[in-house]
């Protein structure tokens, strides 16, 4: 992968999985023979597609004059299996890594992640303990992911992804976090296959604003593109935003028959 400078007076940051491509599991009926591999499993087969209407969105982001930024909740190694092209920055992790256009780890923005980590280390412990206890019994996977060498985020998965005891594994998290000192800088994201604990205030916006005020001030127009609830800060962060039809987030908006004031 070649490093470009990044000149373009449009930015769009967009999160990569159910806004850019989806699994076949959320593409039900489609027709295969339309649909473009962008992401390799562990074993290197394709695993996610873009639909054509993805893919003529992705033609024109990748062309002259815009500067196309993932903002994703995969990990590094994850974001190693998208298969999509991507020529500057990237932010990987929900917001706490992000790496620079030749690949490498924001020095800057890691140290200021691993000095919050170090304060919230004792909640997110808590919280891992609590739903490991929970999960067990519920038949459910934990696991903990990492960034900047520390502890961020704890996971939870059902092996059949059945929603049903990830929404009550859910109500028993945020009752715990709802009473903890620590609560306004956690917060818990979650969709039908899994549930997370993870910082709010390291999140993807947080690393979209950093990267709008010190890397990316040039840019003239900013579009932020996400399907879920939790993708909504880093939108609102720029100044258009973009969300799929059938995402998350434009059901909920669509479900809450929002009042016109
Ligand atoms: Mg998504």
């Amino acid at each position: 992968m070649t490093a470009q400078p990044s000149s373009a007076d449009i930015v769009a940051f967009a999160d990569l999985d159910d806004t850019l491509f989806q699994t076949l599991r959320k593409l039900p009926g489609a027709d295969p023979t339309t649909l473009t591999p962008a992401t390799v499993n562990t074993q290197g087969e394709p695993h996610s597609y873009c639909t054509p209407a993805q893919s003529a969105l992705l033609e024109w982001l990748g062309g002259r004059g815009v500067t196309l930024i993932p903002v994703t909740g995969r990990d590094l190694t994850a974001l190693g299996r998208v298969t999509l092209p991507f020529f500057s920055w990237r932010v990987a992790d929900h917001g706490l890594s992000i790496l620079d256009p030749a690949g490498q780890l924001d020095p800057v923005w890691a140290s200021q992640v691993a000095a919050a980590l170090q304060d919230l280390q004792p909640a997110l412990s808590e919280g891992h303990s609590l739903m490991t206890e929970w999960a067990a019994a519920a038949g459910c996977r934990v696991t903990r992911h990492q960034a900047a060498g520390l502890p961020f985020m704890t996971v939870v998965k059902h092996p059949a992804a059945d929603p049903e005891p990830l929404w009550a594994l859910r109500q028993q998290w945020a009752q715990w976090l709802d009473h903890h000192p620590n609560s306004p800088s956690l917060h818990i994201i979650g969709n039908a296959n899994n549930l997370s604990l993870l910082p709010r205030t390291l999140g993807k916006r947080a690393a979209v604003e950093y990267l709008r005020t010190q890397h990316l001030a040039h840019a003239r127009l900013t579009l932020g593109l996400g399907d879920s609830v939790s993708d909504l800060g880093f939108m609102a962060a720029c100044d258009f935003a973009l969300t799929p039809q059938h995402g998350q987030l434009l059901r909920a908006v669509l479900a809450a028959d929002l009042p016109q004031q």
